[in-house]
């Protein structure tokens, strides 16, 4: 969504300062520099510079060996064009990337449509009064002040709020605890599809003969709160795949995953953590990992990521060849199949390893089994120190 935003709509993305100060006059008796950690100041400027950049998100499970026996066949020769992959910078924008759990908006759809951004403050603030002390009875443990970490008015005049608070986002993936209407305002909730990984538990190698909605039927006689159910990309092949399982309740979630099995149809199943592996950032531009279009000095025009060829007049590049432009291999170059790719990937993790304090708290990722070391085998990283579960 935010790659479709104009630049107007994002003039008026509200910054989280402003509607942080309106917040403080409500909340007068609660000290300013604990609020002030929730600002989202740079994230308005952090949604316009990866416009036009992608990210690789890892894939979960192992690659298999013919596939790594080929690609170390057809790289080994091409070592030396991509021997700068070494020298390639992991910098802290990579690592909070690689790290951040990445959210979905919500949106509130408004009838009528909201024109200024007094109204989106006003409906905001409602907002969290109407549905504050139900949140409180349902998360009695949370101590933070409820807030939203950015909100914006679309272009069809509608609400989109960005929530990272886990709690406050599951909390909201419920439409019946919206409000029908705010300020003589109607809103429609439009929540996101998915829960975040903290609340996601696998059930792995599961046999086909086995359907997500047999599973859904036994879940349900135990379970209440369960979001979704869903076959997991990437784990699928002949005989089984693992199946993802959110819950709205972080009771049920542990309950589930406390017992690491599953009984169903009378076969046991392991369960275990959905764990998302550390995402990577690729440049726009030049196809490269690790910077934004924005700051890019490798090109000064966009590269075709099939060919290599400059990617002004795009219609010419829709059957061109495939050949990497980073090792010369047949991939296109944002493949994370490219050495120069896994490179970075491989860089990106062994960072992330030595600095495990600057993962965020709520953070535990994996590592894929390829980028583990002799030494260190284990399969997810997360901050020791304020780690809860
Ligand atoms: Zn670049
Ligand atoms: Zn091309
Ligand atoms: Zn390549």
């Amino acid at each position: 969504q935010y790659n479709e935003m104009s630049n107007s709509e994002k003039d008026r993305l509200c910054d989280g300062l402003n509607f942080q100060l309106t917040l403080d006059r409500f909340n007068q008796q609660r000290s300013r520099s604990t609020t002030l950690k929730r600002i989202a100041t740079s994230e308005g400027q952090r949604f316009g510079e990866n416009s036009d950049d992608e990210y690789i998100n890892g894939q979960w499970q192992n690659n298999n060996n013919q596939r790594r026996q080929q690609l170390s066949s057809n790289t080994d020769k091409n070592d030396r064009n991509i021997s700068n992959g070494n020298s390639l910078q992991i910098s802290k924008h990579a690592l909070n990337y690689a790290s951040e759990y990445h959210y979905a908006p919500f949106k509130l759809e408004c009838h009528p449509k909201l024109i200024d951004k007094k109204q989106g403050q006003k409906l905001i603030m409602n907002l969290i009064k109407s549905i504050k002390s139900d949140f409180i009875t349902q998360n009695p443990k949370f101590n933070k002040i409820i807030l939203f970490d950015l909100w914006w008015i679309d272009s069809n005049g509608d609400l989109q709020i960005i929530i990272k608070t886990t709690e406050l986002y599951v909390y909201l993936c419920k439409t019946e605890r919206y409000p029908k209407e705010l300020n003589g305002i109607k809103i429609i909730p439009h929540h996101p599809s998915h829960l975040p990984p903290q609340h996601t538990v696998i059930i792995k190698w599961v046999h086909h003969s086995i359907s997500n909605d047999d599973i859904k039927e036994v879940l349900n006689s135990k379970y209440e709160s369960i979001f979704s159910i869903g076959e997991m990309i990437g784990s699928i092949n002949d005989k089984t795949r693992h199946v993802k399982i959110e819950l709205l309740s972080k009771n049920e979630y542990n309950s589930l995953l406390n017992g690491g099995k599953i009984s169903l149809f009378g076969h046991l199943f392991d369960v275990d953590e959905f764990l998302p592996a550390p995402k990577v950032f690729i440049c726009g531009r030049c196809n490269q990992p690790g910077h934004t279009k924005k700051t890019c000095c490798n090109s000064s025009y966009d590269l075709c990521r099939r060919c290599g060829g400059d990617r002004t007049n795009s219609e010419q590049h829709k059957d061109c060849q495939i050949k990497c432009h980073h090792c010369g291999g047949e991939h296109v170059s944002t493949d994370y199949k490219c050495k120069l790719i896994d490179n970075y990937r491989r860089q990106l993790i062994d960072e992330l390893k030595k600095h495990r304090e600057r993962l965020p708290p709520d953070t535990h990722l994996f590592i894929p089994s390829e980028y583990r070391s002799q030494n260190d085998k284990s399969k997810s990283i997360y901050n020791h120190e304020v780690y809860e579960y």
